[in-house]
């Protein structure tokens, strides 16, 4: 782009002007080849952090995030569908594992990229390496070859994919510039999007163990997100639902898949069945495989009551070198119980999330090794009644900040004298 000036960008995000898409894209170049110095890009980061981007912006800067590294390239033309979830994450989100099978089942094809845990929150590809021999290094060609033949891949990020926003994102995580609605929209719809799909279905958490506590700020990262994948033509809904409290019953790594198999075959917690449910129907109506919400819903819950959904999970398990008959056993159980009676009143995600990882089933560092057999179950819910001396959760501990975790989770627990007024599992829906 001639004329390109750096700081002249940078000035003019600061005051509040809007930067065109030449600006955007020379930019985002300029800095990934490493002609840009980290103190322009992180002086535009804090300048897009207090003034933000829009639609147009936003789109374009995930453009040339995606641009930066290789991408999907779909054969269509009476093909099916290529669709896939994104969720902010929280404890006990395992919801990635099943809706992969169950719309393969539903004849789409999902080629899903995800994530390790860093920080209180699990990550996808942690908890699928407790499965012995799962494989979760794909090649891109190997991923759409598995999709056509079976119809789902979970994979982790590689080097070739997005490097631009590994490299964006390291410099936000130390120059306080992490939490800007535009720069996460652009960081997670980058990695979606060039997968190169149809249709996308958000999964905005909030809540106390999750990335937006408040349902208002979670409201602003969902619109944003939905609207810039729609530049891409991308069908894409979100939901904004509660991480108050973990989901289904587990957290962990080993414990999560076990519990995302009861799930496959038609049983498992109720919360975990239902958000899945309701993610998946939004991808069924956006591909058309579905009239309707109600439509959707019935061919979902088939699927995986008819044994479909958890004969693909076994087959993508096997594909990617796993075996299901070698999970291993979980760490020892101990009881951390009530020390006064009344209601739950509110349970504090992110402690318990840092409970998992004090037991070593989570990261504070990216080098960190992950145990897949420590973890926590849930033995109440919010609003649940509870006596002195009653089972909160059953820990499970393989010897290492046992100690440390159980002080955690003991202090993420409110037991108040009132009963609390429950809240709903999808908050809100944007069309
Ligand atoms: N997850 C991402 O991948 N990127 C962000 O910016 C925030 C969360």
């Amino acid at each position: 782009m001639s004329g390109f000036s750096p700081v002249r960008t940078i000035q003019r995000k600061r005051d509040g002007e809007t930067l065109s898409t030449d600006e955007i894209t020379a930019f985002i170049e300029g800095y990934t080849s490493g002609t840009i110095p980290d103190y322009q890009m992180a002086a535009l980061n804090m300048a897009v952090f207090f003034r933000g981007m829009d639609t147009r912006e936003t789109a374009d800067l995930t453009r040339v995030i995606i641009a930066s590294g290789e991408r999907f390239d779909w054969a269509r033309g009476g093909c099916p569908a290529v669709v896939d979830k994104h969720s902010t994450g929280g404890q006990g989100d395992k919801v990635s594992l099943i809706l992969a099978p169950v719309l393969a089942a539903c004849g789409l094809r999902v080629p899903s990229i995800a994530g390790r845990g860093l920080g209180p929150t699990g990550g996808t590809i942690d908890k699928l390496e407790a499965i012995p021999g799962f494989r979760t290094a794909l090649s891109i060609a190997e991923i759409e070859r598995q999709c056509d033949e079976i119809g789902c891949a979970i994979a982790s990020q590689s080097e070739e994919f997005c490097p631009a926003d590994k490299k964006l994102y390291a410099l936000r995580d130390v120059t306080a510039t992490v939490a800007s609605i535009p720069l996460i929209t652009a960081s997670i719809l980058s990695k979606k999007l060039a997968e190169d799909l149809d249709a996308l279905v958000l999964d905005v958490k909030w809540g106390s163990g999750a990335f937006m506590r408040s349902l208002e700020d979670a409201r602003e990262l969902a619109s944003s997100m939905a609207n810039a994948a729609r530049e891409f033509g991308v069908a894409t809904r979100a939901l904004i639902t509660d991480m108050n409290q973990p989901l289904g019953r587990v957290v962990g790594n080993a414990n999560e898949v076990r519990e995302s198999i009861e799930v496959l075959e038609g049983g498992g917690p109720d919360d975990v069945r239902e958000v899945t449910i309701a993610l998946g129907a939004e991808l069924l109506v956006a591909t058309k495989l579905a009239k309707d919400r109600e439509d959707a819903a019935e061919k979902l819950a088939g699927v995986i009551d008819s044994g479909d959904a958890y004969a693909k999970f076994e087959q993508m398990v096997n594909a990617q070198g796993g075996g299901l008959d070698e999970l291993p056993d979980l760490a020892p159980t101990t009881a951390i119980e009530a020390t006064k009676a009344g209601y739950v009143s509110a349970i504090d995600g992110e402690r318990l999330g840092y409970a998992v990882i004090a037991l070593g089933g989570g990261r504070r560092v990216v080098e960190d090794h992950v145990d897949p057999t420590v973890g926590l179950t849930m033995r109440v819910r919010l609003g649940d009644r509870v006596e002195c001396g009653d089972l909160l959760v059953e820990m499970h501990a393989g010897g290492k900040g046992a100690d440390e975790a159980r002080r955690v989770v003991s202090e993420a627990f409110s037991i108040e004298k009132e009963p609390v007024e429950a809240l709903s599992l999808v908050a809100y829906r944007h069309e």
